[in-house]
């Protein structure tokens, strides 16, 4: 049924940010006259569309802003094929609980064990709490600061990022940084500590981190203040892709065979 429209509905719903009521007013009003809802029911049915779209749209926000490479989720990864891997301990990172503690994550394996998957699962969850989320990899932010500096802007950056909740760092050590860069890095590490949340993700044992640094004591400095209230596990020695080929590779076999 099509309704006269009051005068002003449009404008005001506008006016005060209620798109949901705009765009579901007449409908809602047709469904509660049919159903014979109360007038305090039909309010009560637009402020949870209005609120549902709300959160929605914060999430959305949430996940553009993160920057995430690719998505990805808890549900597509086959912990099957990690039989062991702590999944306990990653649903619990899920919960978001870490991020209130200000604690850390670090996951730490081979190329190709799930880290970026893992890593962009669990901010993924993040964004889907509301939190603020920032993922890139260690080159990335080392860049980012090394150019902020170099304009004279490196407070602001690291004001930046220190304004998300939670900074995933992806892929520490895959590229070793100079001196300034790792500078920086300390820096930044430094800046975050007990404030917010990183979440690393590195092929490297701590044992090797001096190799990215340089610097055996900037190393052991910034493995400390990021294992001081963190969780680390391992994802493994074998790559996935690999195992995935194979496993595939071997039904194939199974069936020319048979
Ligand atoms: P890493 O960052 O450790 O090098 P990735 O997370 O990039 O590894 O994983 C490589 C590819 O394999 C990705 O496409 C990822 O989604 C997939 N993958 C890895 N481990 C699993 C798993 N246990 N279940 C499902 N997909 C996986
Ligand atoms: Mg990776």
């Amino acid at each position: 049924m099509s309704r006269p429209e009051p005068v002003h509905l449009l404008n005001d719903l506008r006016e005060l940010k209620l798109p949901a009521f705009a765009e579901h007013w007449s409908r809602v009003a047709d469904e509660a006259q049919r159903n014979r809802g109360s007038h305090a029911d039909y309010l009560a049915d637009l402020a949870h569309l209005e609120v549902n779209g709300r959160r929605e749209r914060r999430i959305a926000r949430r996940i553009k802003e993160a920057r995430f490479p690719i998505l990805k989720t808890l549900d597509a990864f086959d912990f099957a094929a990690q039989p062991e891997f702590d999944k306990d301990a990653i649903l619990e990172l899920a919960t978001g609980d870490f991020v209130d503690d200000r604690a850390n994550a670090v996951l730490l394996g081979g190329v190709g064990t799930g880290k970026t998957h893992l890593a962009t699962a669990l901010g993924m969850a993040c964004c889907q709490q509301g939190r603020r989320v920032r993922f890139l990899t260690a080159a990335e932010l080392t860049n980012a600061l090394v150019e902020a500096k170099a304009a004279d802007r490196l407070s602001r950056k690291l004001e930046h990022f220190a304004r998300f909740e939670l900074v995933i760092l992806d892929e520490l050590g895959y590229v070793p940084f100079d001196r300034v860069g790792a500078d920086l890095l300390f820096s930044f590490v430094t800046r975050v500590y007990e404030r917010r949340s990183l979440l690393v993700t590195t092929n490297l044992p701590f044992g090797r981190w001096s190799e990215v640094f340089h610097d055996v004591t900037a190393a052991a400095a910034v493995i400390d203040r990021i294992v001081h209230h963190a969780t680390v596990l391992q994802t493994g020695g074998d790559s996935y892709r690999l195992k995935d080929a194979k496993r595939r590779g071997g039904r194939r076999q199974e069936v020319t065979s048979g």
